[in-house]
């Protein structure tokens, strides 16, 4: 008798265990981005917004499904970042904005929030998809960041593929950079340079929680319209531009680099969310609403460790859409729901 009452018990317990903890299973969950700026009803066609919906969520669907079939978060902004860099819509692979000097450098990066392995490339003009290199270099360097001629030898030794720079060429951007030259004036400090998102920003984005919990963020770019001298944003800059830790979130950025390097947005953010304690979302507008006051216009997204995503932006629009467990895609691109 005693037997059988330790035996139900014992039951009972692992019952328990096992339901608790399925119960405590985290959501999957993925939210990408496409840039964020003057982006306003006036100056974008029906035909351009149902591109840019079409494209945003083809690509968060697609991450999605990596996630879904039991994939890694790492995988699943891959993906999603991967299509995104192929579409000439963003800034980012095929759509990168030209430099002053009517060329593309790109920059890319991308971290893993279970062991905190990153990986970065900053000013290379001829790898089709960055944010593969950057995964390579964090999966097959023992570098975390590599720049220029050395990231582009690292990249034909991986046997990414290589493109002519021109394969970045769209005309759009072309009118863009003809635009920024003229209102461009010189200036000695980089907090002062005349800013105008409607020529300058985007850059593309994904963060992502998978079945295990595991967070990751991916970010991509061709950085700031007339761009010189090499110039580096903060998209390939850890902790500014991309940020993941198991531990509080990930986060991908998009906005005027130079404040998001000086005031390292991405990790500003998770460490709220870590020793503040305070949500994701809460801590991203925080510190959105802070780098206004400085004058740094920009966007987030985020996922906490616990599934919750997120976006926030201090500009007039983003380009973004999400997908959670069991839900749509949602896919915006104005302040106001479209
Ligand atoms: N953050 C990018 C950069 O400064 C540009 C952008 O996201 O608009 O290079």
């Amino acid at each position: 008798m005693k037997t059988i009452i330790m035996s139900v018990l014992l039951c009972t317990v692992v019952l328990n265990t096992f339901f608790t903890l399925a119960l405590a299973k985290t959501p999957i969950g993925i939210v990408i981005h496409g840039g964020a700026g003057t982006i306003s009803r006036d100056t974008m066609t029906a035909a351009q917004e149902q591109a840019y919906h079409a494209m945003l969520t083809h690509a968060v669907s697609q991450g999605y499904s990596v996630l879904e079939r039991g994939g890694s978060s790492v995988d699943a902004v891959t993906a999603a970042v991967t299509i995104l860099e192929d579409s000439p819509l963003f800034n980012a692979g095929k759509g990168a904005v030209y430099t002053f000097d009517e060329r593309h450098e790109l920059d890319a990066s991308i971290m893993d929030g279970e062991s905190r392995n990153a990986g970065a490339v900053a000013a290379v003009t001829n790898v089709k998809n960055p944010i593969l290199l950057a995964r390579a270099i964090m999966e097959k360097s023992v570098h975390v960041m590599l720049a220029g001629k050395g990231a582009e030898q690292f990249a034909k030794e991986q046997q990414l593929e290589l493109v002519d720079n021109s394969y970045f060429n769209t005309e759009f951007r072309y009118e863009a950079l003809k635009r920024a030259k003229q209102a461009l004036v010189p200036q000695p400090h980089q907090a002062a340079v005349p800013y105008d998102p409607a020529w300058k920003m985007g850059t593309v984005g994904a963060v992502a929680i998978d079945k295990k919990g595991n967070l990751a963020a991916a970010t991509s770019t061709g950085g700031m319209t007339a761009k010189r001298y090499g110039r580096i944003g903060d998209a390939p800059v850890i902790g500014a531009g991309n940020f993941a830790d198991n531990s509080s979130c990930a986060v991908s950025a998009t906005g005027h680099g130079e404040f998001f390097i000086r005031y390292q947005v991405a990790s500003d953010i998770c460490a709220r969310v870590k020793y503040q304690k305070i949500p994701a979302a809460v801590a991203a507008k925080q510190v959105l609403a802070e780098l206004k006051q400085v004058g740094g216009d920009g966007g987030v997204i985020v996922v906490d460790n616990k599934g919750q995503l997120s976006w926030v932006f201090n500009t007039e629009g983003m380009y973004r859409a999400l997908k959670t467990e069991g839900g749509e895609v949602q896919s915006e691109i104005f302040a106001t729901k479209s």
